[in-house]
């Protein structure tokens, strides 16, 4: 037995899954997904075959030439959920799995008409990274394993839905106000990829190879905000080499959505927080199409090894942007990002081990212990790489990383070495031991410097001592700018500095909601009364864990304050995600009183 991801019963030692085949229906009375998977084995085998599952109810396993195939389910585990052991006879080519998952499946989300924003239909969607395509399909849930996808998905014939695949022809009806959707998906990937998402969905093209797709409530709002992806594209393919993936399609999710957005191969999930209507928000955009080169063609092999798609990423995107906006745009983007990474050190502490990049997550549960470490830390990390070779050099190392891994998961060990051969005695020079197996920062991190942003920052840290923003200054920031400077005032301000804020930028209005949080998290803080209400609207109606986190921490400074977050969550639990809910419920575990 070989087990190599401490996430997954998935043993290298057994036949891995080259295709899967679903057959499902998507039952929103019962909120159940029901149906088969067929997990085609590449070749005969016999033996044991682990699969993961998590809260799914087997029903049968069989061959594909339908011989019933003995099976069990091990034990419980809390963060893996159970082992389903086949007991495959000799020469099985194909097992098919009948099951049904169960209504608290951590993958899926249900929303009740009234949490859709047309309040007509229902709606649901997946989100498997990092480990819950177990909680809808029985599956080797390692990104170890990659394999390409056919589905068949059952659902109201009102509703349509959209899968990380290519749909395709036939399909249709066979019971009546039902319709079977077909999709394929070519290329292999890991079943994090996987995602499906069914509600009333409308589309719009904004090239000739991206579409958004969202509620009709949304959709041109939508349409307008991303109507830029195209050329994100065509420069990220001039960066990274061609984009693989045939189409770029984007859907925009309900407000529930626990994150930013997720990159599942031609379907990027959104957040409708990007609706910002001035698309000041687009790198969201811009990092979910960069995972198209780093985390979709090269994927981590475990959970261990998650920088590699994060700070890979976070630099593709401020790459994507600085081609795009300029530097100076871009080192505004790598400050927001420092400020993430040091709130997210603090929280954790400098010598936690939740610091390191090149982590060990054996008996931790990856949704715990989420952060903007391999996200920021890894990104000054690959920052720092280009700094010493220079980007010319550097540039040429990405492509033939992108070339030599692409369609393969592998470990940072696998990285570096690759490192060491393509710019021998680099990674010692910049000390590469320390940067992914100590945690904290090292000192030679890198900083990106602009005028504008000393300006902000200085501004920003001097108010304590009296220094305000001119009115020419504050009209000249842009958004991004305006972030910077909110993020750098003091945590907590007297009513009159709120007051005063409040007046001067009209912050308890913004749509964007980068700004609103970041002004909402100062003034809730503060205990400063005439936000509460729009800090009870946000929270009532985004599900966001990235807002929900320090909306709900300044929350508990003060006593009235933290009276008002047990008041709001006690009312709006029910309608968030599994993932914020965890997020909210360790946040206020530490509230005093
Ligand atoms: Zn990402």
């Amino acid at each position: 037995m070989s087990r190599l991801d401490p996430h997954s019963y998935f043993d290298t030692d057994q036949p891995r899954t080259h295709r899967l085949a679903l057959e499902i229906a998507v039952d929103f009375q019962r909120q159940r997904v029901v149906g088969t998977a067929r997990l085609d084995l590449g070749g005969p085998s016999s033996g044991p075959l682990d699969l993961d599952t998590k809260a799914l109810v087997i029903t049968a396993a069989a061959t594909g030439a339908g011989q019933p195939i003995p099976y069990a389910l091990g034990a419980e585990d809390p963060i893996l959920g159970r082992r389903l052991r086949l007991d495959l006879p000799a020469r099985t080519a194909q097992v098919v799995i009948t099951y049904e998952t169960a209504p608290e499946a951590v993958g899926l989300q249900w929303l009740a008409p009234e949490q859709t924003a047309g309040k007509r239909h229902p709606f649901m969607f997946t989100q498997f990274q990092p480990i819950h395509a177990r909680s809808m399909i029985p599956c080797q849930d390692s990104p170890m394993v990659r394999a390409t996808y056919h589905a068949a998905v059952t659902i109201p014939e009102a509703l349509t839905a959209v899968m990380s695949a290519g749909p395709q022809e036939g399909g249709g009806s066979t019971e009546p106000g039902m319709r079977t959707m077909l999709f394929e998906m070519p290329q292999a990937i890991p079943s994090y990829l996987i995602a499906l998402a069914v509600g009333d969905l409308a589309s719009r093209d904004v090239s000739p190879r991206a579409r958004v797709w969202a509620e009709p409530a949304t959709v041109e709002a939508a349409a307008w905000e991303f109507a830029g992806v195209e050329e994100m594209i065509v420069t990220a393919e001039r960066l990274f080499g061609r984009y693989e993936w045939d189409r770029y399609d984007m859907l925009v999710l309900p407000p529930s959505f626990p994150y930013g957005g997720m990159e599942n191969p031609r379907m990027t999930f959104l957040t409708p927080t990007l609706l910002a209507g001035d698309r000041s928000l687009v790198d969201v955009v811009a990092h979910e199409l960069a995972h198209s080169w780093t985390g979709n063609l090269v994927t981590n092999a475990t959970m261990d090894h998650f920088w590699l798609n994060e700070g890979f990423t976070v630099w593709a995107e401020r790459r994507i942007l600085e081609a795009l906006h300029g530097e100076a745009a871009a080192a505004v983007s790598w400050a927001i990002g420092g400020t993430a990474l040091r709130e997210a050190i603090e929280r954790f502490g400098a010598d936690s081990p939740y610091t390191v990049l090149r982590t060990q997550l054996e008996g931790v549960d990856p949704d715990d212990v989420y952060s903007s470490v391999p996200y920021e830390k890894g990104s000054l990390f690959v920052g720092l790489l280009e700094r010493t070779v220079g980007r010319e050099r550097f540039d040429r190392f990405i492509r033939a990383y992108i070339e030599r891994f692409h369609f393969t998961s592998i470990t940072t060990e696998e990285l570096m070495a690759f490192f060491e051969q393509q710019l021998p005695g680099v990674a010692a020079k910049v000390g590469a031991d320390e940067w992914l197996h100590r945690p904290g920062l090292p000192g030679n991190t890198p900083v990106f410097r602009s005028e504008a942003l000393e300006t902000l920052t200085v501004l920003a840290e001097g108010w304590t001592g009296g220094a305000r923003p001119t009115a020419a200054q504050l009209k000249a920031w842009s958004p991004s700018e305006l972030q910077v400077y909110l993020q750098h005032l003091p945590r907590e301000l007297d009513e009159a500095s709120c007051r005063w804020l409040d007046g001067a930028l009209n912050l308890t209005a913004r749509g964007n909601y980068e700004i609103l949080v970041e002004w909402l998290t100062i003034a809730a803080g503060s205990d400063y009364e005439p936000v509460f209400g729009r800090v009870r609207e946000v929270l009532m109606k985004v599900g966001r864990m990235k807002y929900l986190r320090p909306l709900f921490g300044a929350l508990g400074r003060h006593p009235r304050t933290r009276a008002l977050a047990r008041e709001i969550y006690a009312a709006t639990a029910p309608s968030y995600h599994t993932l914020s809910r965890r997020v909210v419920e360790s946040v206020m575990e530490k509230y005093d009183g």
